[in-house]
């Protein structure tokens, strides 16, 4: 058991004073003065945020691993960076690659999936890709782009591994894929893809509910065709990803995307590659080198290719950008990811018998404590700040 006190803990009805763990699940939220609980571990938040765990549904890699590994070490390494940025749960997220590297990626997944050593839990595999528009690929290897093909992604879907899908709805072929998916709820996001409006809203009917990092590598807003960025600020069947690293996307056009879509409309990523929580220097990302310098990761041809991103860094950049609360922005890093995925049941939001995915943050929104299903997966004080604010 542990007992939160002196936090401002975020729920849906407001914020609380105090938050008490049982076992996997939280117990008791409450205003006021804790109970005397002498068998509860007593934490002392110092004024500081308490938010439900952030969940990340598009994240490559990090600390020099990467989900194409396809090694049960490379997702606990991963696992373990992402707890020190208040990750509790994740998608582990796959590049456009050959067959053969994608399925011993999956399976690799299928096979590790749930609560890692000291991390947080593997939920399940974001295929970003290999589906797409080769004219939308940003850093995806162009060269295996293809279109979707049953007698490959029947074998993927049979694993019921897959939680997530980005996808160029422009092909018949890859309509018939989104439909698959849909019918097995998992969630299709369009992305890659240079679909125009138009085409993007006849996703819609083949069963897309998402956007892919919202504004990159997808068809611009133009007033006389309003390409998919269109479609993603007005249609409310759409919720959309966003890469707040202030590289991807420019601070107003975040802003922009708050207010059209609200905070239930809008999913905080990373979208962060092996580089994350690394020296500068070269990297790699889908069998290409990729230079990071000054915060940035970029392929040879100056792309950007994923980010360095962190969630809580997620977290800092939007309130600067939004001038929104941390109350108000709460939603974008774990609520509507949970919702998405089918498990808003049990996560997302803070509230008694609800998964204890928790995590403490102090007043300037650096992570002091990520609790995954009430286990202990990052302590600052135990581990040190300075690493896990290297790349905050
Ligand atoms: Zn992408």
């Amino acid at each position: 058991m542990y007992l939160f006190e002196n936090v401002r803990a975020v729920t849906p009805e407001g914020n609380a004073d105090w938050l008490l763990t049982d076992g996997a699940r939280i117990a008791q939220i409450g205003l006021g003065s804790p109970p005397d609980l002498p068998d509860a571990r007593r934490i002392d938040g110092a004024g500081g945020y308490l938010l439900p765990a952030f969940i990340d549904v598009h994240v490559h890699g990090g600390d020099g691993a990467d989900t194409m590994d396809a090694t049960p070490e490379a997702l606990r390494r991963m696992a373990r960076f992402f707890a020190a940025h208040g990750v509790a749960s994740f998608l582990a997220t796959t590049i456009t690659a050959s067959g053969e590297a994608l399925s011993r990626a999956l399976r690799n997944v299928a096979e590790c999936l749930g609560a890692q050593p000291d991390g947080a839990t593997l939920l399940g595999v974001h295929l970003e890709g290999p589906y797409i528009n080769a004219k939308a690929r940003g850093a995806q290897p162009a060269d295996a782009v293809r279109l979707a093909d049953p007698a490959e992604y029947d074998e993927w879907l049979a694993l019921d591994v897959i939680r997530q899908v980005t996808v160029a709805p422009e092909f018949a072929e890859n309509r018939a894929f989104m439909r698959a998916c849909a019918q097995r709820g998992i969630v299709v996001s369009i992305g890659h893809t240079q679909a125009s409006y138009e085409q993007a809203l006849e996703a819609v009917q083949c069963g897309a509910r998402q956007v892919t990092h919202t504004y990159n590598a997808m068809t611009g807003l133009h007033h006389r065709a309003p390409g998919a960025v269109g479609a993603a600020l007005t249609c409310d069947a759409l919720i959309c990803e966003l890469i707040a690293d202030n590289l991807h996307v420019h601070a107003a056009a975040m802003a922009l995307l708050l207010r059209a879509k609200g905070a239930h409309g809008v999913i905080a990523i990373t979208d962060a590659i092996r580089a994350a929580g690394m020296s500068e220097g070269e990297s790699e990302l889908g069998g290409q080198p990729v230079y990071v310098r000054d915060g940035k990761a970029t392929l040879a041809d100056g792309t950007l290719a994923g980010s360095l991103l962190t969630m809580d860094a997620a977290l800092r950049n939007l309130r600067a950008a939004t001038a929104l609360s941390v109350e108000a922005l709460a939603p974008l890093f774990s609520q509507n990811a949970a919702r998405q995925l089918g498990m808003a049941q049990r996560k997302g939001i803070l509230r008694a018998g609800y998964d204890a995915d928790l995590v403490l943050l102090d007043s300037n929104l650096h992570v002091q404590m990520t609790l995954a299903e009430g286990r202990l997966i990052y302590h600052a004080a135990h581990e040190g700040l300075a690493r896990a604010d290297s790349v905050g």
